[in-house]
């Protein structure tokens, strides 16, 4: 473990009066997980000045966890802070660009478990080792703190049960369950979280779901699964955009595919979320396109039509299957 940042992080959180926390846009389980904890740790220690701001807010299925209130939607903060905590975020556009960390923060601490992070700030835990970013954030506040309060672990175990898709993806390792122990110990009834994350789906994200599924074509000899959803599928089942989320896990789920790809119409392109089972290593291709991830979980924005997007994705995985 990082012994020295994580001393240099907490004393920069005990010398601050204030401070601003984000993470990456479209916030995950994870982003919002190390926020309410952290943002607990700050109030334990006495310091109640921070603004946690996200550009796209806080997902509905995370809203239940504790201090999720406080995330507020914004593209540019005002005000100067003397500590910015970008959590989760591997390099600064993942952040949303909400403010200008040179002008507006003396201290920048970035906590990053991402293959593709970039230390971008004064102090830079980064560790690809970490299944989630939450880990790092308990590592951070059990240097400091005499007590991990309920509240904490009930966060910090959300990042965990849903970066490691319930303990079961690639990342998962004897320290997410060490620490997932402990959490458990610390209050969180696993069930009951489990609960709240899984099993409280509403109809249009079900009917995106199955929409989706129906739309999946096989290509590369069955390595390759794709789906695509488009503004009208979205319209049609009156899903948002949190509902997408779950998807490509299916898509990946199906006997022989390698590498799973869901297209999702935004803007003026697509954003291309890919997984791989096995070998591929999809940051790899991500990180070509300018975006970045996991070596089996990756994504990034392309601007364009959807059959030109294809191809030039396609062109790609294709090398890394041959
Ligand atoms: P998802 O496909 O669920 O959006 O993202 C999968 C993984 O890739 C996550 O770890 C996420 O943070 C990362 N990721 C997704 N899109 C981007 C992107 O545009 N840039 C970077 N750097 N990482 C991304
Ligand atoms: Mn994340």
């Amino acid at each position: 473990m990082p012994a020295t940042v994580i001393k240099d992080i907490v004393k920069a959180i005990n010398a601050g009066r204030s401070f601003f926390l984000t993470s990456h846009i479209n916030p995950d389980g994870d982003s919002i997980s190390c926020e309410t904890a952290m943002a607990l740790f700050l109030e334990q220690l006495g310091k109640r000045q921070y603004v946690i701001a996200n550009r796209d807010g806080c997902p509905d299925l995370y809203r239940f966890l504790p201090r999720a209130g406080k995330i507020i939607k914004t593209e540019h903060v005002q005000g100067t802070f003397d500590v910015a905590l970008i959590l989760d975020a591997s390099d600064i556009q993942r952040t949303g660009d909400i403010i200008d960390l040179r002008t507006q923060v003396k201290k920048v601490i970035v906590i990053d478990h991402h293959l593709s992070a970039v230390p971008f700030g004064h102090l830079n835990y980064l560790d690809q080792k970490s299944a989630s970013c939450a880990e790092q954030i308990y590592n951070v506040i059990k240097a400091r703190s005499k007590k991990i309060t309920k509240d904490m672990a009930l966060c910090l175990y959300t990042g965990l049960v849903t970066e490691t898709n319930k303990f079961q993806e690639a990342n998962t390792n004897p320290a997410a369950f060490r620490t997932a122990a402990l959490l458990v110990e610390a209050g969180v009834d696993p069930n009951e979280l489990g609960r709240q994350l899984y099993e409280e789906n509403d109809l249009p994200q079900l009917r995106l779901l199955g929409a989706s599924l129906s739309g999946i074509t096989v290509s590369h000899k069955g390595q390759i699964a794709t789906t695509i959803v488009t503004r009208q599928l979205m319209r049609q089942t009156g899903a948002g955009i949190e509902d997408t989320e779950g998807i490509i896990r299916y898509v990946r789920s199906l006997k022989g595919v390698k590498v799973a790809i869901v297209l999702r119409e935004q803007n003026n392109g697509f954003k291309v979320s890919l997984r791989s089972k096995g070998d591929i290593d999809v940051n790899a291709v991500a990180v070509r396109f300018g975006g970045g991830g996991h070596k089996r979980a990756a994504g990034f924005f392309l601007e364009g039509s959807l059959a030109r997007i294809k191809k030039k994705v396609f062109s790609q995985i294709n090398k890394q299957l041959d």
